[in-house]
């Protein structure tokens, strides 16, 4: 059975990081809706032009655009041979419940990338991409606490949440998600 795993986390917890390793060690293909959502911008398709400026205020793009996205993505060969590990999405209960209607069985482990607020401010102002005014980051981060940490809750009920303490070093976060990966691809 292929991994299909969620990671959660705070923007900036550098969950966009560690996906990539773990993809690369794990052999999963990385899915980010925030780098699908960028592409489209650079390519100015319909898709791109709509979320464009929801992107750089920081709100998040509804949910029925995003789903659809994801959706269409999960059915892909690499997808179905490798497994996924999602990154940026579910970002609301709303997400969650989509992605659990197409990909129930096939999700095993939901990661939460744990960083505090202050150190996410920090790395945030610090990797100056475009929509990392002050005004989008705290927008983030407020949406993160009112749309995204009730998830935690929904994937603990559902008996697949692990907590990761993402403060230090890169190496040692990712020894600890690796570690906490391989747990459950032996199971
Ligand atoms: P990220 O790269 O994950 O920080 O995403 C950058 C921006 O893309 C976010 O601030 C949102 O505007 C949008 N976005 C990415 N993923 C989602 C999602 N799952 N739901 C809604 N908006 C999203």
């Amino acid at each position: 059975m292929p991994l299909g795993i969620v990671i959660l986390g705070r923007q900036g917890s550098g969950k966009g990081t560690q996906a990539v390793r773990i993809a690369e060690s794990f052999g999963v293909v990385h899915i980010s809706t925030g780098d699908m959502l960028r592409a489209a911008v650079a390519e100015g398709t319909e898709l791109g032009m709509k979320a464009k400026s929801i992107m750089d205020s920081g709100d998040l793009v509804p949910d029925t655009v995003i789903n659809g996205i994801v959706e269409e993505r999960l059915q892909k060969d690499d997808v179905q041979s490798g497994g996924f590990l999602l990154d940026g999405f579910p970002r609301t209960v709303g997400q969650a419940e989509a992605l659990s209607g197409y990909a129930e069985n096939d999700l095993n482990l939901a990661l939460n990338l744990d960083v505090s607020i202050d150190e996410v401010m920090d790395r945030m102002l610090a990797r100056g991409r475009d929509d990392d005014t002050a005004e989008a980051i705290t927008r983030r981060l407020e949406l993160y606490e009112t749309e995204t940490a009730p998830l935690l809750d929904w994937f603990e009920e559902r008996g697949i949440l692990k907590i990761v303490d993402g403060n230090g070093a890169e190496d040692e976060v990712f020894s600890r998600l690796t570690a906490v990966i391989e747990e459950i691809s032996e199971k």
